[in-house]
């Protein structure tokens, strides 16, 4: 095998969930750059459109699928409408995250849900819906995305913090479950980026821009087009004996005190 076919994803098709903004949109680009098609996966039509647009640009097949990875229906139906558009599915991103800051004693049982659907269940219903057609074809790839939170804690992030760090594990059982089947799974742990999610963040929590550059070793935020490298790695051929781990991209955030 050459140097450039362990990172070539020629002739691979690729799903990311949120891949219509922010970190999912990093990953996709990425992915695009390498040879990917890409199947984007999100709720706002208009989002769609234009990342769809963008992926284009780079001289890669792309299309938009509307689709809220909460509706178990919907997210059945997907891996089908992909392999009819794109001809095949190789690469999962389960992307799709959201978050309600509040304290635990502020948080209503309907918020707690919303929150571990969008960030837990849909990666759990995600992942057993492509399967198949990565199964039939050999072999894939799925890429979950965690978050610091997968491994601290907050006041405000009890629901969150529960999905991410379920994420991790959901990570390795499924890596466990179908390693058998050439299907690696992985997560990576995002530090502090710069998308629409955390610019909410600065404005319900005091001092958190400052204290991010204080606290990274960076010095800086992370942009969305620092997941490109890594999610082209998880995707490609290079990483193919690795499985089931919970890789951090955060500038150092985790590993210093
Ligand atoms: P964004 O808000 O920019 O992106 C979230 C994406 O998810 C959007 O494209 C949105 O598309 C999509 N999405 C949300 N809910 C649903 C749903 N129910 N069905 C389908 N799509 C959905 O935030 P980020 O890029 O920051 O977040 C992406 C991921 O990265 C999340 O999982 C987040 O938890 C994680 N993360 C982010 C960090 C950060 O610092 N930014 C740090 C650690 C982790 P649409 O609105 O069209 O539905």
């Amino acid at each position: 095998m050459t140097e450039m076919g362990l990172f070539d994803l020629t002739g691979k098709v690729a799903v990311v969930t949120g891949g219509n903004g922010g970190i999912g949109l990093g990953i996709a680009r990425g992915l695009a750059q390498a040879g990917a098609a890409i199947a984007v996966v999100g709720r706002q039509a208009a989002k769609l459109e234009a990342s769809v647009a963008d992926l284009q640009g780079l001289g890669v097949q792309a299309a938009g699928f509307a689709c809220d990875v909460t509706d178990a229906a919907s997210v059945a139906a997907l891996p089908g409408e992909v392999a009819a558009r794109l001809g095949r599915l190789d690469i999962l991103v389960n992307n799709a995250g959201t978050n309600i800051r509040k304290r635990p004693e502020d948080l209503a049982a309907d918020e707690w849900h919303q929150v571990i659907d969008t960030n837990l269940t849909s990666a759990f219903l995600c992942a057993k819906a492509c399967y198949p057609l990565m199964k039939a074809a050999g072999g894939g790839k799925v890429i979950n995305n965690g978050s610091m939170l997968s491994i601290f804690g907050a006041p405000w992030s009890s629901a969150y913090a529960a999905s991410k760090g379920g994420v991790v594990q959901l990570t390795k059982s499924l890596a466990t479950a179908w390693a058998a089947d050439n299907i690696q799974v992985n997560c990576i742990l995002p530090g502090w980026i710069d998308t629409d999610l955390t610019k909410r963040a600065r404005e319900q929590i005091d001092d958190l821009h400052d204290n991010v550059l204080k606290r990274t070793p960076a010095g800086r935020w992370g942009k969305p087009e620092d997941f490109a490298g890594v999610a082209v790695f998880l995707a490609a051929t290079a990483s193919d004996f690795l499985t089931g781990t919970a890789l951090p991209v955060d500038g150092g955030y985790s590993i210093a005190i």
